[in-house]
């Protein structure tokens, strides 16, 4: 797509650190990195949201984000790697062309990803089920 930047960076019209390619996919360095290392991972097709991603290049990107885990922990002496990916505005998806963030994590580095809440009584097997029968 003309006008979105990650497509502008499979293209090579924007500049970009690349530490991995192959034919479907791309990574390169996020520029505001929240660990030194961090990793976008995306398909070099456009598609807006993880859930437009066809299933078999949606495979091609997480294989590539195992990939890059390993590297970018070996490179940066990271003890783990958290992948994340805001999918739609709402959540956060700054960036409209889908992406995995990989960050490397380094013991008490204080990133704590989420708050964590409860359910009340019986609300947990409310949402199971409704879950459950929302499924195409
Ligand atoms: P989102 O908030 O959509 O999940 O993440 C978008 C990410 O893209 C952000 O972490 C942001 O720092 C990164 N980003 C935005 N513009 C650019 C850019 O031009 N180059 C690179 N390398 N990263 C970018
Ligand atoms: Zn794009």
């Amino acid at each position: 797509m003309e006008d979105c930047i990650f497509c502008r960076i499979v293209k090579g019209e924007l500049p970009s650190s690349k530490v991995y390619e192959n034919e479907k996919v791309v990574a390169f360095l996020d520029i505001s990195p929240v660990n030194k290392g961090h990793t976008l991972v995306i398909a070099r097709e456009h598609h807006k949201t993880m859930m437009d991603l066809p299933d078999d290049l949606l495979k091609d990107v997480i294989v590539a984000a195992k990939k890059v885990s390993k590297a970018a922990m070996d490179a940066t002496g990271a003890g783990g790697i958290s992948i994340a990916l805001s999918d739609h505005e709402v959540a956060g998806q700054v960036v409209p062309h889908a992406h995995f963030h990989i960050i490397p994590r380094h013991k008490n580095d204080g990133l704590k990803l989420w708050p964590q809440g409860k359910y009340s009584e019986g609300e947990m097997k409310e949402y199971a089920e409704k879950i459950r029968k929302s499924f195409k």
